[in-house]
């Protein structure tokens, strides 16, 4: 009799047609535990998801899927700040409007990002100016390999642009996070209509409407067109590239970094070689925005392979910058470690 597999396509925000050997939806740190325990003991692959918004699945996963659910947020009110400490598995924009309504701000700029909370520090989210690391006090973490929980604090989560510790270390499991916001709201009005905003009236939720706004109008909802938001990262090249790259095409958009590198658009440097609309099978570049591909109803994943192959190629050859992506590639066996050359 052949093994049943269980789908996935609901768990994967490209909304592909996956299947796994096992899936299961863990409360608890003790059944996240448990799975693991079992996967070693039947020698197969075990991956740990939230919502699956950051992640391109290159095959059937051969092992035991488990998505985090853990529950709970709890409010410790300060004389200057308000310390919240939230499950994993909580919804993060569900969190960030949830903290509005209390009258807690200081997540709206991250407003809309789909996903847990716990996913956050993995890639260290970020948008419209603001980074989860702003926020972050603690990670708790279950090491899978030992069972014990350890709390790290924001130094030890080794936070950088899109990255964090807990990219290098699979044996954590996130289980909880700590975030510290400050009664001394100031806004983050500094990108698109933000800035269009009276710094001296605005609220909060103001912020947050604005950014619900702006990120509906240019990005596709994952529950109608299967996607993964950005796919690459928006490139970090040196000085003197960026100063090369600016003689040539002036109103390239650039910004200076505090390690002195300079991070430019992704998405401008994709639509300059003009894909935005180009189709591979069933994925293509978003016509609203060049930095998402999209599954257009039967994408498989090779389709979304080969359009973004062509995508790195084409800027590359034009502007001698490798976009490297920002979705993490998932094989049969578990997270693809290859150069990334070696998929694109
Ligand atoms: C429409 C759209 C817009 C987006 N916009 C943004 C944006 O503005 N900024 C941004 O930064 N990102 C953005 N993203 C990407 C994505 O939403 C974030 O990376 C999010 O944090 C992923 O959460 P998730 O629960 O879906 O993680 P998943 O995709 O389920 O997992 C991502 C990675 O984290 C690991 N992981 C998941 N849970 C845990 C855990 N508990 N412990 C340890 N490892 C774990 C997984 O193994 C995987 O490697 C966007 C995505 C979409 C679809």
């Amino acid at each position: 009799m052949s093994p049943q597999y269980f789908s996935l396509q609901a768990d994967n925000t490209f909304g592909l047609k996956i299947q796994a050997r096992q899936r299961i939806i863990a409360d608890t740190p003790n059944t996240i535990l448990s799975a693991w325990q079992n996967s070693r003991r039947r020698h197969q692959p075990f991956l740990l998801l939230g919502a699956g918004s950051n992640v391109l699945f290159l095959n059937d996963f051969a092992g035991i899927v488990v998505l985090n659910r853990i529950k709970g947020i709890k409010i410790n009110e300060q004389d200057k700040a308000w310390k919240l400490h939230v499950g994993a598995g909580e919804n993060w924009h569900m969190l960030v409007e949830w903290t509005l309504k209390k009258g807690i701000n200081g997540l709206e700029n991250l407003a809309l990002i789909p996903g847990m909370t716990g996913s956050a520090p993995v890639q260290n989210i970020g948008a419209y100016g603001m980074e989860f690391k702003d926020v972050c006090e603690y990670v708790d973490i279950l090491n899978l390999n030992t069972g014990i929980t350890q709390r790290l604090d924001r130094e030890e989560c080794a936070f950088g642009y899109r990255d964090s510790i807990f990219k290098y270390e699979p044996y954590y499991a996130i289980i909880a996070v700590g975030i510290n916001l400050s009664k001394q709201w100031q806004p983050l009005l500094t990108y698109g209509d933000l800035a269009r905003l009276n710094p001296v009236t605005v609220t909060a939720f103001e912020v947050f409407n604005t950014i619900c706004y702006m990120r509906k109008s240019k990005l596709p909802e994952t529950c109608m067109t299967g996607n993964v938001g950005s796919f690459f990262k928006n490139p970090l090249v040196s000085y003197e590239k960026a100063e090369m790259l600016k003689m040539t095409y002036p109103g390239i958009p650039s910004y200076p970094q505090v390690n002195g590198k300079v991070k430019l658009a992704a998405g401008w440097l994709i639509d300059q070689c003009q894909l935005k609309g180009l189709r591979i099978g069933g994925a293509e570049v978003y016509q609203k925005q060049a930095l998402v591909l999209i599954n257009v109803g039967h994408a498989t994943s090779q389709d979304i392979i080969e359009l973004a192959k062509t995508v790195r190629f084409h800027v590359g050859k034009k502007f001698d910058v490798w976009l490297e992506p920002e979705v993490r590639f998932i094989g049969a066996h578990g997270e693809y470690n290859t150069p990334i050359k070696a998929i694109l």
